[in-house]
């Protein structure tokens, strides 16, 4: 088992590529805790887990909220005692041009999908230290790496920020065997995507735009943050993981 021993924390890990990620990663020996704020969700994911012989448990986290991330960070020593992987996935999209664009839009987009990932880090750093080391991912987007037309500036912005957040959090913590990567997947079949690929004219578009002619699954990104987070990846820190279908390389 690729995760034997370790504890991991997903933020959003309630449905969508999150809950993939609980999933697989539990499959593979980590005890998980799942931080979200949907609650029910979060709740039906544990105890799929706990039906299949893994182990995991639910706390109620906003990324945004600092006291959550205390408490989320408090469950997983205290329940599975220590640390070692945090995945900071918790993320909503966004539409938009800039003209369009409220402060409100911009600042709520920024709050999770950046300043989550922040406030994320921050809480587990302390807890990954008396671990003896972890590994930190971030699942930015191909839309942390190259603009597009179809989606929106403040969602570009904050995938953009979660990319070089990462980078900056492998150089100041790699000596203390912390590593941090980010993920970028492209679209990929989760509740964010389905109001749009239920539209014939946008999911045309999108599979215009990606090489492999199709939308990813979130077990495809899943078992690139895996690698990640396990110790097959120790040499591995301050990267960028791409997974999205070829769109990137055109
Ligand atoms: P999703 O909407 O299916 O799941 C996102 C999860 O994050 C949900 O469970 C939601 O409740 C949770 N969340 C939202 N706000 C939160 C908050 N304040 N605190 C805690 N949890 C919160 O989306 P997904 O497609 O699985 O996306 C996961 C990550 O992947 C996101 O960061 C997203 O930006 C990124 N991403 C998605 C795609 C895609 O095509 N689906 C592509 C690239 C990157």
């Amino acid at each position: 088992m690729r995760l034997a021993g370790k504890v991991a924390l997903i933020s959003g890990g309630a449905r969508g590529m999150g809950a993939a990620e609980a999933r697989l990663f539990a499959r593979e020996g980590a005890r998980v805790v799942i931080g979200d704020i949907l609650v029910a969700e979060g709740h039906a994911v544990e105890a799929d887990i706990k039906a299949k012989g893994g182990e995991a448990a639910f706390v109620r986290l906003d990324v945004t909220s600092e006291a959550d991330w205390q408490a989320a960070v408090g469950l997983a020593a205290s329940r599975f005692a220590a640390l070692n992987v945090l995945v900071n996935n918790a993320g909503i999209g966004g539409w938009g041009r800039i003209e369009d664009t409220t402060v409100e839009d911009w600042t709520r987009t920024m709050d999770i999908n950046a300043k989550g990932v922040f406030l994320g880090t921050k809480a587990a750093i302390p807890a990954m230290r008396r671990a003896g080391g972890g590994s930190i991912i971030n699942i930015s987007s191909q839309l942390g790496l190259v603009g597009t037309d179809n989606s929106s500036p403040q969602y570009q912005a904050s995938k953009g920020a979660v990319r070089l957040l990462t980078k900056a959090t492998a150089i100041q913590y790699a000596r203390e065997g912390i590593r941090a990567n980010s993920v970028h997947p492209g679209p990929i079949v989760t509740p964010m995507t389905e109001r749009r690929r239920a539209d014939p004219a946008v999911r045309q578009l999108m599979i215009s735009r990606i090489p492999l002619g199709r939308y990813g699954e979130p077990d495809e990104v899943a078992y690139g943050v895996l690698y990640l987070a396990s110790d097959e990846a120790a040499y591995v820190t301050g990267s960028e993981l791409v997974i999205d279908g070829g769109w990137t390389a055109q």
